[in-house]
């Protein structure tokens, strides 16, 4: 099945319930896919072919989910380009990929004719919304047939071209493949027990694997997307309450916002089910706040570009003061979702008994296909079926999986290895701290050793020397940082959030190059 018989089946069978609310509309599905149909047979009027590039830059909207879906029932590859990178990422993205479309948002014009060089010759812009004229992409729709279109993907077909977050290197294509994609999409739809009655609230970036993994998952079982264009933590509460949501999925960063906010001024959450979060770890104090206020439909899920959809997840059916076994469980990724495999591996792939840490390798048939233009990385990641996935972790007897690190964020001092992860737990933990990272520094004597930054909430009272002694309760102490420099907030990625690691470490290793595991 591919994402287009997805789109064709909604169309049939819910034609008149909402598909997408946002900003006021609601387009059902039966327009949806009578929309998807119509841009399926303009592209093809203007020369686009199975495997054909589309690059999107645009904030999430319903034409976003269009042009994916077209991807996914044509046979083209969207790629959804990062709006907040600079205009040099951002080229070296359409470079990459070299599409034979770029789609984009009124609000992106100047941006355009920046990245022009960095296109194709042959490659064509459409500007979104109905104010474009001829050139623009309503036209487009609007002049053409809604009957099938003549080019129909196949199941093996790449759909998507998603850029990773960069997180520990420049970012890489991956390529998710359309059937893959399509049934994990249903695989995680069903983990979740999602239901053609939900209202899911998107506010992830499309661009980004998390938002469409979600979306995907909703849609594929006919429920309405609540979509949203950015993260406002007034505008996401109102519109949980007004549109009375069941399901929503954020970032841990939005979850924080979300939080304070509702705690300024509630607003009636009873119709949601399901929170999810994903894309990066949460510290456990936060996942405790979140957890005593939206109860049990707290859900973590594991996730990753190279996977398209979820590959784990957490239920917080746990409470989290009952007994210590399922209170540390807070802290695990959860269990695989069926349909994903899972297993701990040594160096050479051998996989690592129950409680051992070794890198966390999956098997599904949501796995990418690829790095696009790059078959060395592929090889060296894609090794005998199994995928690895650059975390390290373990799995509990109960086959719950704690990832500790990433491998490239793991310290090694005086041939220790110290998970940078845990020192941040033990950080947060301390009243004052808001934010906290730790890398490896050079050290003469040890290699490496352990320095953190640290962001202190508003009024927080600490300095260097207590935070290490606070340290000391909770870690071993070969593990407590060595130093601590204070910050007012701590670097993030643009892509995601996520925090900067690369840059906190650039000034220490700019001549030294750095031994990873
Ligand atoms: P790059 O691969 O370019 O360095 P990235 O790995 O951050 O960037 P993504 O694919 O967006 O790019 O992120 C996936 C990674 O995010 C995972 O490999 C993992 O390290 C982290 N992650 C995702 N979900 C969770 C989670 N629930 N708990 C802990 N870490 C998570
Ligand atoms: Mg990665």
């Amino acid at each position: 099945m591919i994402l287009g018989d997805i789109v064709d089946h909604n169309a049939r069978c819910l034609r008149d319930r909402p598909a997408f609310l946002f900003e006021g509309r609601a387009v059902t599905h039966g327009e949806f896919g009578q929309r998807v149909r119509r841009l399926g047979n303009a592209l093809l009027a203007l020369g686009l072919e199975r495997g054909d590039r589309i690059a999107i830059l645009a904030q999430n909207c319903p034409e976003y989910m269009e042009l994916y879906c077209v991807a996914g029932m044509c046979g083209f590859i969207a790629v959804g380009m990062n709006y907040r990178l600079s205009a040099a990422d951002q080229a070296a993205i359409l470079r990459d990929c070299a599409p034979a479309l770029l789609v984009y948002d009124q609000e992106y014009e100047d941006r355009v004719r920046e990245l022009r060089t960095a296109l194709p010759a042959h490659a064509r812009t459409m500007k979104l919304g109905g104010d474009a004229g001829e050139a623009g992409y309503e036209a487009a729709i609007a002049r053409a047939d809604a009957a099938p279109p003549p080019l129909r993907a196949r199941d093996d077909d790449t759909a998507f071209l998603i850029y990773t977050s960069g997180t520990t290197g420049a970012a890489k294509g991956v390529m998710l493949g359309n059937a893959g994609q399509v049934e994990q999409a249903r695989m995680l739809a069903l983990s979740h027990g999602a239901q053609p009655t939900d209202r899911m609230l998107i506010v992830m970036p499309a661009y980004h694997i998390g938002g469409t993994t979600e979306l995907l998952s909703y849609l594929a079982c006919g429920a309405t997307i609540v979509l949203h264009r950015r993260f406002d933590a007034r505008e996401i509460l109102e519109s949980m309450a007004r549109h009375r949501v069941t399901a929503a999925h954020f970032a841990p960063i939005m979850i924080q916002a979300l939080l304070d906010e509702q705690e300024r001024q509630a607003v009636d959450l009873s119709s949601l089910q399901t929170v999810c979060y994903a894309s990066a770890p949460m510290s456990v104090a936060l996942s405790r706040r979140a957890h005593r206020a939206l109860g049990r439909i707290f859900m973590q899920v594991y996730g990753m570009t190279e996977h398209g959809p979820g590959t784990a997840l957490l239920k917080h059916q746990h409470e989290p003061e009952g007994d210590s076994a399922q209170a540390a469980r807070m802290a695990s990724a959860g269990q695989p979702i069926p349909g994903v495999a899972i297993r701990i591996v040594d160096e050479q792939g051998r996989e690592l008994e129950q409680g051992r840490i070794g890198e966390i390798a999956m098997r599904s048939a949501a796995i990418m296909q690829g790095y696009w233009g790059k078959p060395a990385e592929t090889a060296a990641a894609l090794d005998g079926g199994w995928m690895k996935t650059g975390d390290l972790g373990y799995f509990d007897e109960d086959h719950y999986l704690f990832i500790v690190d990433r491998k490239k964020d793991m310290i090694i001092s005086g041939g220790e290895n110290i998970y940078s992860r845990e020192v941040e737990e033990a950080l947060l933990l301390h009243p004052a701290v808001l934010e906290a990272a730790v890398i490896g520094v050079p050290d003469e004597k040890w290699g490496e050793s352990v320095k953190a930054f640290v962001a202190l909430k508003a009024g927080g009272q600490t300095d260097e020397r207590a935070l290490i002694e606070h340290c000391r309760q909770w870690l071993a102490s070969y593990k407590k940082p060595r130093s601590i420099e204070f910050m007012a907030a701590l670097p993030r990625l643009p892509s995601t959030n996520k925090i900067d690691k690369k840059a906190l470490r650039a000034p220490y290793w700019a001549n030294k190059a750095r031994q990873v595991a």
